[in-house]
């Protein structure tokens, strides 16, 4: 028999909720059907879309996988213009207002996203100038193509605030009680969870010692971690996601069962479990005094960040690189069956189509550098 932790019922086969402990718009695969009945899990929508918002950068530029949906695009500035564009999955800038240019000679050169937009422009155009010319036929005249935007963006994120923390009490909770622990044990955060208190509960935590991790240079992970100890009567948590943003819990100071340990640890990218290596000992008063004092070491949170961003450049590199790659095959080897031999000629077209299209990629990435403006970061 499995209780919800927050209102107490009995979870059964009507009112059983499938909670994600660590949310799926962050990729998040652990899920437990018996620690939070229907009806309460609603109370957590404010926290869980705090938490959801505040990492879906992070989730779009690594092109994660969830169950259902896609990290929704987020609107930037192009950087030192009033032009606003969408950031798509991995990154991809996509074009949200339709540039309208009228040229010297009369004519009109648009520009927009997909045939629908074009559609829309074209029929006001055709109110307003009334051409004869069929619009669907000057839609198929369009030029389609995909250009670099090889220019730098303002993004703004924000990372903190009371909700998020809330959020990262009640991930760890879920996680203890997913592990058979005790309702008992975690009741007095239950108020903070649901409404916020003036207590602290959670900190960010970025010690100068790492904390192990056999995680490997490929890897992003999402960790969690519980550790009870009975004779000091003390439980805290761990919470590490994408394998940068980090926070440790007060869970209790005043615990009565017996100790306990728990971690969990996902790579976010593979979308599988992966065998964890955290062990984290903390004497009490540290941990009181890490959660009391909310300080953040910003050495080596600019380390944690500065590593996450390279990843996730290197990755959006290498995925580029492979569609180029396997785009320029396509176009060389069009008509070719599978298996064929390949003559020289269609050889050469394909390293001469790659050679056009890495150069437009590199020039592209590199003007974006030089572009990229000396700027703080907050
Ligand atoms: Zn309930």
């Amino acid at each position: 028999m499995f209780n919800c932790y927050v209102c107490g019922c009995n979870i059964t086969k009507n009112n059983t909720y499938k909670e994600h402990i660590i949310l799926n718009s962050l990729g998040g695969k652990l899920i437990s059907p018996s620690i939070i009945c229907n009806s309460c899990a609603p109370k957590f929508d404010p926290i869980d879309t705090a938490l959801s918002s505040q990492f879906n950068l992070y989730g779009l530029m690594l092109n994660i996988e969830r169950d259902r949906g896609k990290n929704p695009p987020i609107k930037v500035k192009v950087t030192g213009t009033d032009n606003q564009i969408s950031l798509d999955a991995g990154g991809k800038p996509v074009l949200i207002s339709p540039i309208i240019q009228e040229k010297s000679d009369g004519n009109i050169s648009i520009t927009v996203r997909d045939k629908k937009g074009l559609r829309k422009i074209l029929n006001g155009l055709q109110r307003k100038f009334s051409f004869t010319e069929d619009i669907e036929s000057i839609i198929n005249r369009a030029n389609k193509s995909e250009e670099y935007l090889g220019k730098p963006v303002d993004i703004n994120v924000e990372i903190g605030g009371e909700e998020l923390f809330r959020a990262i009490c009640k991930m760890i909770v879920s996680f203890y009680m997913q592990n058979g622990g005790s309702r008992q044990e975690i009741l007095h955060l239950l108020p903070y969870i649901l409404h916020g208190t003036n207590e602290a509960f959670v900190s960010y935590y970025y010690p100068d010692k790492e904390i192990n991790t056999k995680s490997k240079i490929s890897q992003i992970l999402h960790r969690l971690f519980i550790k009870a100890v009975a004779n000091e009567k003390v439980m805290y948590g761990y919470v590490e996601l994408f394998s940068t943003f980090k926070f440790l819990i007060l869970m209790s100071d005043n615990y009565t069962g017996k100790d306990f340990q728990h971690s969990y640890e996902f790579d976010v990218l593979n979308r599988n479990k992966v065998e964890s290596s955290i062990n984290i000992n903390l004497p009490k008063d540290i941990v009181i005094e890490t959660v009391k004092n909310q300080k953040i070491n910003l050495n080596n949170f600019h380390d944690a960040i500065q590593k996450l961003w390279l990843f996730i450049v290197e990755k959006q590199s290498n995925d580029c690189l492979n569609d180029i790659i396997q785009n320029s095959m396509k176009t060389a080897f069009e008509g070719v069956t599978e298996g064929e031999v390949v003559n020289n000629e269609d050889f050469y077209l394909l390293i001469e189509t790659l050679s056009e299209n890495l150069a437009k990629f590199l020039s592209s990435r590199n003007q974006g550098l030089e572009d990229y403006p000396d700027k703080n970061i907050d």
